[in-house]
């Protein structure tokens, strides 16, 4: 009987059979901890029902665990020498379909389109290259693909921007653009030990969850980005002081500016990490709208 692929001795001896230098660029370390690949598709509450989205499969120790638990899985697979290994440590599984695909340049919605037409309850799982994480995420959540769940392994740093609550300084507008229509929250941190080759920084394994009730907007998403992202430009600055840099510092403006922020019932004086969601959505609808 096979050994997993994510066991340290099946990984090795894939790597050594291909001859697989790593790519650091690509940021390539690879789980080999069966405990935790498993860890992380029990995060993704896997059914027969659902159809997994995978960034980046490796040589396939964590796309393996999922076809076990999962309908479907697609994953998507930027380095080109990756593609015939996976074609051989895939071969039993016959509901995976890998892509030569940047993540970044990918349309979810043509892939599934083309690969898995009648795909439904659709999660990604990953474990993702930290040098992308961050676009990754925005790329997923502007996405027109109503994802069940996400999880995904990224630095523990960036798991704590994402979860974080008002008022903390790992509080910013990251967190805002997760937490606005998804549930947030770290179900392990993982250690650096368990990664070929050992990345310098320790991570975590992060889900989002669609929220059971959304939020709804009356401007434009983009709208309300810009105000955020205006509102933290300079963090140790007041509101007043990054809206004046938003929106202009003329007479009109000030005048603008302080009946808005009077009318939404929000201190000019204060910071935008003080301020909550529901804050943001207050302030953002009654100055753009
Ligand atoms: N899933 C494997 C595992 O858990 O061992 C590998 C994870 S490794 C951290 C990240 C993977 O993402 C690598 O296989 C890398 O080649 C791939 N990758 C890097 N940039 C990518 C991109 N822009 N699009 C798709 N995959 C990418």
């Amino acid at each position: 009987k096979k050994q997993l692929i994510g066991t340290p001795t099946r990984t090795r001896a894939i790597l050594d059979t291909y001859g697989l230098s790593f790519k650091k660029s690509l940021g390539q370390n690879f789980l080999t901890e069966p405990k935790i690949l498993q860890q992380i598709a029990a995060a993704a509450e896997l059914t027969p029902n659902d159809t997994v989205i995978e960034i980046g499969p490796g040589i396939g120790s964590l796309t393996e665990i999922l076809a076990q638990q999962a309908g479907y899985v697609l994953a998507l697979e930027i380095d080109q020498r990756l593609l015939p290994i996976l074609d051989d440590t895939l071969a039993d599984y016959d509901n995976v379909t890998v892509v030569h695909q940047d993540v970044l340049k990918a349309d979810f919605q043509t892939l599934l389109q083309q690969y898995l037409p009648k795909a439904q309850n659709i999660k990604v799982v990953a474990n993702l290259p930290y040098y992308i994480t961050t676009p990754i995420l925005m790329r997923l959540l502007a996405s027109d693909i109503r994802w069940e769940q996400i999880v995904v392994l990224m630095q523990r740093e960036v798991a704590e921007r994402l979860t974080a609550n008002p008022g903390t300084k790992a509080y910013g507008s990251l967190s805002v653009a997760v937490q606005f229509d998804m549930d947030v929250d770290i179900t392990q941190i993982v250690p650096r030990t368990v990664f070929v080759p050992q990345p310098n920084v320790d991570s975590a394994v992060v889900r989002l969850k669609r929220k059971s009730e959304q939020r709804t907007l009356t401007i434009s998403e983009k709208a309300f980005t810009r105000v955020v992202k205006g509102c933290f430009a300079k963090r140790r600055k007041s509101l007043w002081n990054n809206l004046l840099a938003l929106y202009g510092k003329d007479e009109a403006t000030r005048t603008r500016l302080t009946a808005v922020l009077e009318q939404v019932e929000i201190q000019p004086n204060r910071r935008a990490e003080q301020l909550s969601i529901d804050d943001f959505i207050r302030l953002a609808t009654a100055l753009e709208q």
